[in-house]
């Protein structure tokens, strides 16, 4: 990780006009002192820890990153009153300023991101973006009367303007219910306060406030979006799948953050899993128009603008592009030959699970076809096929990953057979072979979906990118 060239470019927006919020400095230095505790054993109990993993997830994962972010600031999907009122009630368990003014400051993050009047870039410096900004005001997003017009939708209902006045009051009553259940539960009301309470408080409030700093200075980017955004898989691990902040940003109003597949966000699979129960609807998915404009599947613009252009006329269109410059494939060094050899055929046979998965896609795109349902237009018919062809584009994009490991893994094999003795020479060279065999069937296999998903997609909207390993 090295830090952003770029750093110290942005100066302190209106800093002469800022004053220092002397209760938020009181209010997170306390906790952070407090939190302590922790390190005095006495103060432990299994409970406690137990109930800070739970409100982690409560106040952390339904709170700021379901609810604050991806519902409340970007409406990425919609559900009942009554389960946005109670997910903002656990957003207030997070203690980061009330719904109103966290999704204003989000807004104008997002609208000025890096650069003014951008409320916590990290192109200040990195500690500015972390925490340093929350210890003075925010010109113009600072007094309800300011923020409000950022979130006009929320201060046209009640609970949440209740929410956004008492939201310090909430979490204080919070801690003292912690503390009265944790009393009852067997004495244990010091225990669940530092740890359910205080603890959990600091470790949430840093995971949070990585998505401001770090992800605006280390990882990869897939989008070539104007501003430093990145993702980064450890911010994504620690605040439930908002590390994937360049795909965010790239697609603001997708409830997924996470896309490749290796980008894990199981705030979408909560999302989605809510949509399966009937709790949420018109969730949004990522946007296609956004998607092929991903660094790692287009050539360039120019070659895409002829795709496009040549998709109008009717005429289909496939690419070459490049393999994926954003991941490396890495795989771990084996210890023998025959352990590459085992490594090899189960990435292969990854590889060739996820071709069948995008062989399926392209085989119901071509029933569709067939039905002449193309040429009829029928809008429904073509939306099932579009969003076919990203998942069967996926799939094949999976298998190609898997078939790549394969073969470093079956070049892992070749080392081995090289620099056997005598006496092991034989196997060696054998698992070399075999693993060498297995990783060109996968490669096969995968190129060869690829061409299927091509061919059955054929003049369906945005046209078939292919890539070759
Ligand atoms: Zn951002
Ligand atoms: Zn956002």
């Amino acid at each position: 990780m090295v830090s952003n060239p770029k750093q110290g470019r942005l100066a302190i927006h209106r800093k002469s006009e800022r004053r220092v919020q002397w209760g938020t400095v009181f209010i997170i230095g306390f906790i952070h002192l407090a939190a302590l505790l922790a390190f005095d054993s006495s103060y432990f109990s299994k409970s406690g820890l137990i109930l800070a993993v739970i409100l982690y997830f409560t106040a952390g994962m339904l709170g700021v990153t379901l609810c604050f972010h991806r519902l409340l600031t970007h409406r990425s999907f919609l559900t009942y009153k009554w389960v946005e009122y109670f997910l903002t009630f656990c957003g207030v368990l997070a203690l980061q300023s009330g719904p109103m003014q966290w999704v204003a400051q989000h807004r104008i993050h997002h609208k000025e991101a890096d650069d003014e009047p951008d409320p916590h870039s990290p192109l200040v410096t990195f500690m500015w973006a972390h925490m340093g900004w929350l210890f003075v005001t925010t010109p113009g997003c600072q007094e309800y009367e300011e923020y409000c017009r950022f979130a006009k939708d929320l201060d046209r209902d009640p609970v949440q303007r209740f929410f956004d006045t008492y939201f310090f009051q909430v979490w204080l009553a919070f801690a003292g219910l912690v503390y009265l259940a944790g009393e009852l539960y067997g004495g244990l009301g010091a225990s669940w306060v530092v740890w359910g309470v205080l603890v959990r408080q600091v470790i949430l409030w840093h995971a949070t406030w990585f998505v401001n700093s770090a992800t605006h200075m280390w990882g990869y980017r897939n989008y070539d979006t104007d501003e430093e955004s990145t993702n980064s898989w450890w911010v994504a691990l620690v605040s439930f799948g908002e590390g994937w902040h360049n795909n965010h940003h790239a697609d603001q109003r997708s409830a997924a953050h996470g896309q490749r597949w290796f980008e894990i966000d199981i705030t979408y699979w909560l999302i989605r899993l809510m949509g399966f129960v009937g709790l949420a609807w018109k969730i949004n998915e990522p946007s296609r128009r956004v998607v092929a404009r991903r660094i790692d599947i287009m050539v360039d613009e120019d070659a895409l603008l002829l795709a496009d252009e040549r998709a109008r006329e009717g005429v289909a269109a496939k690419l070459q592009t490049q393999t994926d410059p954003t991941v490396p494939v890495e795989v771990p060094q084996m210890l023998s030959a025959a352990e590459a050899y085992e490594a090899a055929e189960k990435a292969a046979r990854e590889a060739k699970e996820s071709a069948e998965t995008a062989l399926r896609y392209a085989a119901e795109a071509l029933k569709h076809r067939q039905k002449g349902a193309v040429e009829k237009a029928d809008q429904a018919v073509k939306d099932l096929l579009e969003k076919g062809k990203d998942l069967g584009m996926a799939a094949v994009e999976q298998a190609k990953y898997a078939a790549a490991q394969a073969s470093e893994f079956s070049a892992q094999a070749s080392r081995f057979a090289a620099e056997a003795k005598e006496r092991a020479s034989e196997s060696a060279r054998h698992f070399a072979e075999q693993s060498r065999a297995i990783a060109q069937e996968a490669g096969d296999v995968a190129s060869s979906a690829a061409e299927e998903i091509a061919e059955a997609f054929k003049g369906i909207g945005r046209p078939v990118i292919t890539s070759s390993i």
